[in-house]
C-alpha cells in the first residue's frame, strides 16, 4: 500500500510515519509513505497558501490550486508505478464519523491520499473536485488536519499484511468483532496488593477464553451500550446467558 499526506506540516506527519512499529514496516518495504508539502504546489512569488474567506468571517481557507496540484503530482507517480487511481479522503471536521469499519474499508486501496486543512478550512471546490470521501475523527476542532490524518494512516496500516508481529492481533482486540476489549494484565501476579484474576493462572485456554469474552461482553454494555445493542442484534443466536 502506499499513502500520501498532503499538509503545511510534512515534517510532522513523516517523523510519526516513520518511527516504532510503522517505521520498521516502512523500512522492510510493507508500506510506502509520502509526506507532501502544499506551499511547494503555490504559483505565487509568496508561496502564499491561504487567503481571506470569501463572505468575510474570521480565520484563512487553505486555496483550491496548490492543493489540486498536488494532489494531480501524486496521481500522476501512482500511475507511473503501476497503481491504480489513488483514493483521496479529505480530513475535516464535517466529515463522516470515523471507526475501525472504515479504517478496515480504507486498508483495501491500493493507494490513498490523505489531505490536511489548516486555519478555516479549505477551499470547497477542491473537495468536490478530488475528494472522494470526508473523514472526521471525532465531534470536536483540531488545530489542522495533521493529527487526524496520522489516526487515519495509522490504523489503515497496522491492518496491512506484516505491519503487526501476528495478524491475529488485530483481531483480537477492541472494535473488530463489534465489542471493545477484555481487559489485559502483565507481570508480576500481585501488584501493590492488586491480584491478576485467577483464571489467567489456569493455564485452561478454553477457561481464559470464555472469560475474556464475558468481560469484553460486560464492559461494552457498561461502557458502550450503543455498540453493545449493535453487536446483540448482529448476534441473535448468541446464548440470553452471555448478554
Ligand atoms: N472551520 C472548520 C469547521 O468549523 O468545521 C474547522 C477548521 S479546523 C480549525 C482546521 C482543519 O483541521 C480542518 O480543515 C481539518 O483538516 C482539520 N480538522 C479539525 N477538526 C477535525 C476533525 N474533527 N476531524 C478531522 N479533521 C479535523
Amino acid at each position: 500500500m502506499r499513502i500520501d499526506i498532503v499538509t503545511l506540516f510534512p515534517e510532522l506527519c513523516d517523523s510519526f510515519l516513520h518511527a516504532s512499529i510503522l517505521g520498521r514496516a516502512a523500512d522492510k518495504g510493507l508500506f510506502e509513505a509520502h509526506c507532501h508539502q502544499i506551499r511547494d504546489y503555490t504559483k505565487n512569488k509568496q508561496k502564499q497558501t491561504d487567503d481571506y474567506p470569501y463572505g468575510g468571517g474570521c480565520g484563512m481557507v487553505l486555496y483550491a490550486q496548490p492543493i489540486a496540484d498536488c494532489i494531480r503530482a501524486v496521481q500522476a507517480q501512482c500511475a507511473e508505478q503501476g497503481r491504480p487511481r489513488p483514493h483521496v479522503a479529505f480530513l475535516t471536521a464535517a466529515g463522516a464519523p470515523y471507526n475501525e469499519q472504515t479504517a478496515r474499508r480504507l486498508a483495501t486501496y491500493d493507494s490513498l491520499i490523505l489531505v490536511c486543512g489548516h486555519y478555516e478550512g479549505i477551499d470547497e471546490r477542491v473537495i468536490e473536485a478530488f475528494g472522494d470521501e470526508e473523514i472526521s475523527i471525532g465531534d470536536y476542532v483540531l488545530t489542522g488536519g495533521e493529527l487526524a490524518s496520522l489516526v487515519v494512516a495509522d490504523s489503515v496500516l497496522r491492518l496491512q499484511p506484516g505491519v503487526l508481529a501476528e495478524e491475529k492481533g488485530y483481531q483480537e482486540e477492541s472494535y473488530w468483532d463489534g465489542l471493545i476489549e477484555y481487559p489485559q494484565y502483565t507481570r508480576p501476579e500481585v501488584w501493590e496488593g492488586r491480584a491478576v484474576p485467577p483464571v489467567l493462572l489456569t493455564g485452561d485456554h478454553d477457561k481464559i477464553d470464555a472469560w475474556r469474552g464475558k468481560q469484553s461482553r460486560a464492559r461494552t454494555r457498561a461502557r458502550r451500550p450503543d455498540l453493545y445493542d449493535r453487536w446483540c442484534r448482529t448476534h441473535p443466536l448468541t446464548p440470553p446467558s452471555w448478554k
